[in-house]
């Protein structure tokens, strides 16, 4: 069975299922091939779309966590050859913007965020939010610590000048490298929550590497 695109008569596109079947036609010593191809557009799309709002965020239409850690997942059981970063940013004092501004302010907040996020990735990486005020960044075929810095300081940059509030919006970020600190989403998640959690105490707006 497969689903697949084609075109109808107009030009445009539906998806279709193509289901074969062979049959042993012993009387004649011949397999016979029989395919059914149906228009299973509607089904389809729904389905699709389903899958969709599964696997993101409402708010800002980025994966959810289910989602990244089945993506991550797939990434990592590839084995330990090629290098990975797993970054978690979390907002700062982003408590406090919420009771100076509202709620609806802070949601505007994190779909700036997200935004910042999808325009600083490669084609390779992926990202997504954990939730509340935390997201992160896989960046895929990546271990050099001075690459990473560079290319989450254009991120911070971006953010710190986005002038939401009189205040710079900053960002505290923790990062973990596989296979070295981990060759699980679990493990690598753990040890990028610990370096994140020091760049708080460091007084926040801070980006530190596991060690
Ligand atoms: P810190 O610098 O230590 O990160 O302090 P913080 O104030 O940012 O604290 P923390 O990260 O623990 O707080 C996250 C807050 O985010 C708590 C919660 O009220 C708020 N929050 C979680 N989800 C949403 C959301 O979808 N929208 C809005 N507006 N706020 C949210
Ligand atoms: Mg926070």
């Amino acid at each position: 069975s497969l689903d697949y695109r084609r075109y109808n008569k107009a030009g445009g596109i539906f998806w279709a299922r193509a289901e074969a079947q062979m049959v042993d036609d012993p009387f004649v010593g011949v397999v016979r091939l029989f395919v059914l191809i149906q228009d299973v557009d509607s089904e389809k799309r729904r389905s699709l779309e389903l899958r969709r709002l599964s696997q993101t965020d409402p708010l800002t239409g980025l994966y959810n966590r289910a989602a990244l850690v089945k993506r991550l997942g797939r990434v990592l059981r590839r084995g330990t050859a090629t290098r990975h970063a797993l970054i978690i940013l979390d907002i700062d004092h982003f408590k406090e913007l919420n009771d100076t501004y509202g709620h609806r302010f802070g949601d505007t907040v994190l779909q700036e965020v997200a935004s910042a996020l999808k325009d600083s990735l490669r084609n390779n990486d992926f990202s997504g939010r954990l939730g509340g005020d935390e997201f992160m960044i896989f960046m895929r075929g990546l271990s050099d610590t001075a690459t990473i810095g560079t290319r989450l300081n254009v991120l911070r940059n971006r953010l710190r000048s986005l002038s939401l509030t009189e205040l710079p919006l900053t960002i505290s970020i923790g990062v973990a490298l596989f296979p070295v600190h981990g060759k699980s989403f679990q493990e690598l998640y753990d040890k990028a929550d610990r370096a994140l959690y020091k760049a708080k105490r460091a007084g926040r707006d801070t980006m530190i590497f596991y060690e």
